[in-house]
């Protein structure tokens, strides 16, 4: 099987550790998944941001699973671990084992450590695709399919775990039959909820008021109406329970209730208005044939204060969930759902938005430019920058890190992304340049911004090609986590 995958130019070599639990996660063996697994490298089954999820087949039994491979990086152990303890429960995908093992794919030039993650087969795929077969969705099927995700939930929260990204393609059936299970999969922004979840992680259309409500701290302190907060703007696991209501929502009629007709990278103006003040409507059209018990749940939902909001326990209690009544009325989710290209676009605009929301999680209050070390950052402020860009990345849990010059470094390439462009095009890049070549020198060592740099064609000096400023700044704040991580484990 070695030769099969090194046959398509892929090759898995020095494989070391197979892991079946948590603790073997910090223990690994010494096995190789090519020993007890065939993988199907040319069949993807989705694909996240962390790349496709493919298909592998057991050998001893000839049973299919699906493979999902990230870097092995402590953000994914924590996905791997926060997984591991919420996959007991039937309506969480199941992890069969986790393999830590050397692997070359075709563009790299060496073999980089990943974490490969055999998981059970979700034949059935995802919830929108699935409903757009259904030529009869019913309000019953709908409020079967929400008892699981809200049992599946429950499970998390009890183990004090919040989601974070709950959306329909993190929401999986198992197979084809008419009452396969439902399961909820991807941990990748999952985190133990102690309170403090300030970090948003959203899709806009699932995205919880509160969260919002962080953001609008951060452009207010950013245009210095309320000064510099010390204490982090909180939200926690009611962010799963905002989304459980858009995904209701969305089952039922086949759009969602904040919808915006116009596309941009950042949430438009009149959907923030909406969601902020929880202003949603049951348009008679789709929604006429639809019970009172069903909007009722959406409505206790999407309420704007986390308090007011059902908890899960509140839900899985609803009479929706509960009714003996038929509910059997044909919804008119499918319909619209079949329309691919409706799916895809809005899928497309979460996509951007979500790679602008990602930003966010940086961890980061905003300080005013004057306090800033940075010569780019400061010329800009002399050169009669608008107050509004007046910010500088500051990280807040790591006051102490301020001083290192490295991770000042990469904090300042952040703020050059993000800031709104001052000037021509051309400026600005040459301002970019400027600050990753000082990153650069002061992080020589760390390879994952080795390889970024080589991926976004960095000459040495310069990039050579248009920069996605909003990845740079995703996989910047990557290498800060990383470098912040290891200094921690030092
Ligand atoms: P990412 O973290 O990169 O977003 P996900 O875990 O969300 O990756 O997986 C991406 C997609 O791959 C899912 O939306 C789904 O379509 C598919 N997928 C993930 N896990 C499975 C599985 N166990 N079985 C079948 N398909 C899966």
């Amino acid at each position: 099987m070695v030769e099969d995958a090194r046959a398509i130019d892929y090759s898995l070599d020095s494989a070391h550790n197979s892991l079946c639990d948590l603790d073997k996660l910090h223990n690994p063996d010494e096995t190789s998944i090519l020993e007890e697994y065939s993988i199907n490298w040319t069949q993807k089954l989705g694909a996240g941001i962390s790349g496709p999820v493919r298909v592998c087949v057991k050998k001893s039994t000839q049973e299919r699973f699906a493979l999902k491979i990230l870097l092995d990086r402590p953000k994914a152990r924590n996905e791997v671990r926060l997984h591991m303890m919420c996959a007991t429960h039937p309506n969480i995908v199941q992890i069969i084992e986790v393999f830590a093992n050397s692997v070359q794919f075709p563009h790299e030039s060496s073999p980089r450590a990943r974490l490969l993650i055999v998981m059970e087969m979700m034949e059935g795929g995802e919830l929108f695709h699935r409903i757009s077969q259904h030529r009869h969705f019913t309000e019953k099927q709908a409020s079967q399919v929400t008892k699981q995700i809200a049992l599946a939930l429950r499970h998390c929260h009890l183990l004090n775990i919040a989601h974070r990204d709950l959306k329909p393609e993190n929401l999986l059936f198992k197979d084809n039959s008419l009452d396969a299970p439902v399961k909820l999969c991807d941990f990748g922004f999952a985190k133990i909820d102690q309170g403090d979840l300030m970090t948003p992680q959203f899709t806009p259309y699932y995205v919880a008021p509160q969260v919002l409500e962080a953001q609008r701290r951060h452009q207010k302190e950013k245009s210095g109406i309320i000064p510099t907060s010390p204490t982090p703007y909180t939200y926690n696991k009611s962010c799963d329970l905002w989304s459980l209501g858009v995904i209701i929502y969305v089952m039922l009629c086949g759009y969602p209730p904040f919808y915006s007709k116009h596309h941009s990278r950042t949430i438009p103006k009149d959907m923030r208005r909406k969601i902020m003040t929880g202003s949603f409507e049951f348009p008679e059209e789709e929604w006429s044939q639809i019970s009172e018990m069903a909007k009722d749940v959406v409505r206790k939902l999407l309420k704007v204060k986390p308090e007011e909001r059902l908890t899960i326990e509140g839900v899985l209690d609803h009479p929706w969930l509960n009714s003996t009544e038929a509910l059997d009325n044909v919804l008119p989710s499918a319909q619209l759902m079949m329309d691919k290209a409706v799916v895809a676009g809005i899928q497309q605009a979460h996509a951007e938005q979500l790679a602008n929301m990602r930003i966010q999680d940086l961890k980061v209050s905003l300080k005013p430019l004057h306090s800033v070390n940075n010569p780019i950052l400061r010329k800009r402020k002399l050169l009669g920058t608008k107050p509004k860009d007046s910010v500088y990345i500051h990280d807040h849990e790591n006051g102490a890190e301020d001083s290192n010059v490295a991770l000042e470094k990469l904090r300042d390439v952040i703020a050059q992304c993000i800031l709104p462009q001052a000037g021509k095009g051309e400026n600005e890049d040459e301002k970019l340049n400027e600050v990753m070549q000082e990153a650069w020198k002061y992080n020589r060592e760390c390879k994952l911004l080795r390889d970024t740099l080589q991926s976004f064609s960095w000459n040495g000096r310069g990039f050579t090609d248009k920069v996605d400023r909003l990845k740079l700044a995703e996989i910047v704040k990557q290498v800060i986590e990383e470098q912040t991580t290891s200094h921690e484990s030092q």
